[in-house]
């Protein structure tokens, strides 16, 4: 028998999801956001239960080949551009839709010998202050893309740092549009967040969202069920032994946990190793036999400890969800201190996954 870890990839839950973002979007076209293998769920797996999108947003001009490859016509939003002026002739060769973002991109643009006619989108940085032409450049990276004779259309495109947050996009959001008023051209930047949290401002021509796709919510304040979205991914495993302790008894590396009373642990094979998070702390939720229990003690490589002691039926055997249906991948990566991005983009290769 295998390990008995897997990571079931629930491809209606995509196609569901992205229903979600189309009923925020209105008219709006939709980037469904693919980078990092789709956030853990497989980028071509991802590419098919989400062929209701209008295109697909990646980074690595290896995803676009396997896309182009599978027989995906979309167009494709390379979000960080390219990286060198050979990059060029793979926009041409795949069809790719690239994110101008800086004045040495625009340069190798004017050098390069055009076989064909782009798209292109310029990145304007109203805060993020990540990737993205500032005030002093925005113009003149503007001229010049329109100035190209190989350029078709120029889309004017920003990113929200705090869509989620306190911060909001108001402020971003009047940026942009002052930095832009005097270009004529579609518009796109709303995320997730911001397509939950402010669709009318935010949504323009073309939407760009990831983590709700994937059944996640990215707004602290409310949960992915709460927003209708459901989990894409379960990443379960087994109880491979027990172990009983008296009080005072200490549990895994570091000895971080020490048994206040006599308790029974169920030993999981899931560790680091298959990318649950190493920092996670004794208290993380978990589900055993599908009730819900907590870790106990440090995560370790391949394994790591629940406490059964108020589950009697759980010996070895017994399944465990780690996160997904029923445990919510958000509750999980904010037990541990992070957010569900890392949780799912972390997943190793070593878990086996199926489809669902
Ligand atoms: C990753 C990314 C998105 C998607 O963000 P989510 O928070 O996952 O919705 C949108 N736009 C850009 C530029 C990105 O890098």
């Amino acid at each position: 028998m295998p390990r008995p870890i897997s990571a079931t990839i629930h491809t209606a839950a995509l196609t569901h999801n992205l229903g979600v973002a189309r009923a925020q979007a209105g008219a709006s076209r939709i980037w469904a956001v693919l980078k990092a293998n789709a956030y853990g769920h497989g980028l071509l797996r991802a590419a098919k239960a989400l062929q209701a999108a209008d295109g697909f947003a990646i980074l690595d001009f290896s995803e676009a080949e396997r896309l182009r490859e599978a027989g995906v016509h979309k167009p494709i939003l390379m979000l960080e551009g390219f990286y060198k002026a050979e990059d060029i002739a793979l926009l041409f060769r795949h069809r790719l839709t690239p994110v101008i973002h800086s004045i040495e991109q625009v340069e190798m643009l004017e050098k390069a010998s055009f076989d064909g006619k782009l798209d292109v989108y310029l990145k304007v940085n109203s805060g993020m202050n990540r990737l993205g032409f500032a005030v002093d450049n925005v113009r003149l990276a503007w001229n010049a893309l329109e100035a190209h004779a190989g350029i078709d259309s120029v889309t004017l495109m920003t990113h929200f740092a705090d869509a989620e947050g306190e911060g909001g996009v108001a402020a971003q959001l009047q940026w942009f549009n002052e930095l832009t008023q005097p270009f004529e051209g579609p518009r796109s930047a709303a995320n997730s967040a911001a397509l939950l949290r402010f669709p009318e401002e935010t949504r323009g021509d073309w939407v760009r969202p990831g983590i709700m796709l994937y059944g996640c919510s990215p707004l602290g304040f409310k949960s992915a069920a709460e927003i209708g979205l459901k989990p894409a991914m379960t990443l379960h495993s087994e109880i491979i032994a027990v172990q009983h302790l008296q009080a005072g008894e200490y549990v895994g590396y570091g000895r971080t946990y020490q048994a206040s009373q006599e308790m029974t642990l169920g030993v999981v094979a899931c560790g680091y190793g298959d990318g649950y998070p190493r920092h996670a702390p004794s208290g993380t939720p978990v589900l055993v036999a599908g009730e819900r229990t907590r870790t106990v003690g440090r995560v370790s490589m391949d394994k790591l400890s629940v406490d059964i002691s108020d589950i009697p039926e759980a010996y070895v055997g017994t399944p465990v969800t780690l996160w997904g249906e029923g445990l919510s991948c958000d509750e999980v990566a904010s037990a541990a201190g992070t957010v569900s991005y890392q949780l799912l983009c972390a997943l190793s290769p070593r878990v086996p996954v199926v489809e669902a």
